[in-house]
């Protein structure tokens, strides 16, 4: 369907900067995510939205549509997040392009950057819609303002349609997912929903509830620094150890040699001197056992190394980051072949590829409350290529509405 206020929303939306911030340890981590989001309440309490609270805890941004049916209706929650990823954000300024060929290259902005079909064969999906791209200096940000003005759209559209009959329905604008830690302080009980959505990322038909397990470490390593010239038998050389770390590790484990199921350890960084070093990993794995055997080797390669000197000079920090939600998700499948239908009955196939990744609704998931994904259309995220269709962002909202009116229909 076409929505008249979805392109503009959208537009105002991305133009305001929400990056988040890694190295900040406030909640939101920048201030321009609760800018955006104390404007975000203003707007859904001008569409008469009841409960909208901003929590002083968590930054999520929470609201009721309330129920138009009498009948006991499961509570539907929506999700998105507004924060973006970790490029440029400062002066966003999109560019409309009407009616798209499918075929030429779009130049971006004043800059040497542009969009092309050899580049990004996705593109050619695009002929006859509107897209949005950059001006080659900044992300686009539609990960997750589309999310975020498709979820908005959608409440608007069901706020000046009473005569539609649903159950209660919870949104939810959250900050910080790029960096990880947003859905940390999720309040699943106050949001008090049967079960929920995200709406996040790419391309239409995009349906989620299969995300890695997720652990990292620190490697930190104590050398002994000796004279280059007498070293011998004496230096230990933290570098040095540091590779040989690395190089226990199997080179067919990398996420650059893996793909589709496959799991991985990564090293992030390596800093060193042949006094100290330090260093990051993050290990994936589809399975559980599969995340629990490769902390297991990580655990014993340093064992193992430590056994041959005088003291422990490796050092290891592990933490799990998120679990795969399938394990929540399939005792809920219902939600899943609910989110199915809807897409089939707007004419879109679903494409329930597993995420190399996490989602928000990974962690919201395992606080008791299942969390697939579902698209908002975005393309080549976190980058100067990004862009979004408006038909894209139409058609997620499009799927939200028909959810509703299944889950309104089940309740019979
Ligand atoms: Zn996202």
């Amino acid at each position: 369907m076409k929505y008249t206020n979805l392109l503009p929303r959208f537009i105002d939306y991305v133009k305001k900067d929400t990056r988040s911030d890694e190295e900040s340890t406030t909640v939101p981590s920048t201030p321009n995510q609760t800018k955006f989001l104390l404007a975000l309440k203003k707007e859904i309490e001008d569409l008469g939205l009841t409960e909208v609270e901003l929590n002083p805890e968590n930054s999520y941004l929470t609201a009721t549509i309330p129920a138009t049916s009498e009948d006991a209706v499961k509570t539907v929650g929506f999700l998105s997040h507004v924060d973006t990823a970790d490029f440029n954000s400062v002066g966003i300024s999109p560019q409309i392009i009407k009616n798209y060929d499918g075929k030429s290259p779009i130049a971006l902005g004043e800059t040497d950057f542009n969009l092309n079909t050899t580049d990004f064969p996705s593109l050619k999906k695009y002929a006859g819609q509107t897209l949005v791209t950059t001006d080659g200096t900044t992300l686009l940000g539609s990960d997750d303002k589309s999310g975020v003005a498709a979820i908005v759209t959608f409440a608007e559209y069901l706020m000046s349609h009473p005569e539609i009959k649903h159950g209660k329905i919870r949104l939810g604008f959250g900050p910080d997912e790029e960096i990880g830690t947003g859905a940390d302080k999720f309040d699943t009980k106050g949001f008090a929903a049967d079960f929920a959505y995200t709406i996040d990322g790419g391309p239409v038909g995009q349906l989620e509830y299969e995300t890695f397990n997720a652990a990292a470490l620190k490697v930190s390593i104590q050398g002994k620094n000796i004279h280059p010239g007498e070293a011998k038998g004496k230096m230990i050389s933290a570098i040095q150890l540091a590779i040989d770390f690395q190089n226990h590790l199997p080179e067919d484990e990398r996420a650059d040699t893996t793909d589709k199921r496959e799991g991985f350890y990564q090293l992030m960084n390596l800093n060193g001197t042949i006094e100290d070093a330090s260093f990051d990993y993050i290990i994936r794995d589809f399975e559980r056992s599969g995340l629990e055997a490769r902390k297991a080797n990580i655990t014993k390669i340093a064992a193992e190394m430590n056994s041959k000197f005088d003291k422990d000079r490796i050092k290891i920090d592990m933490y799990d980051q998120y679990y795969n939600m399938i394990d929540v998700i399939q005792d809920n499948m219902e939600i899943v072949e609910l989110a199915e239908q809807a897409m089939k009955n707007v004419g879109i196939t679903p494409d329930e590829e597993p995420v190399r990744g996490g989602t928000d609704g990974s962690k919201i998931s395992f606080m008791g409350l299942p969390t697939p994904n579902i698209f908002a259309g975005g393309e080549n995220m976190h980058g100067r290529y990004e862009y979004v269709a408006l038909e894209s962002m139409e058609k997620a909202v499009d799927v939200l509405l028909e959810i509703i009116a299944l889950n309104n229909l089940n309740s019979k």
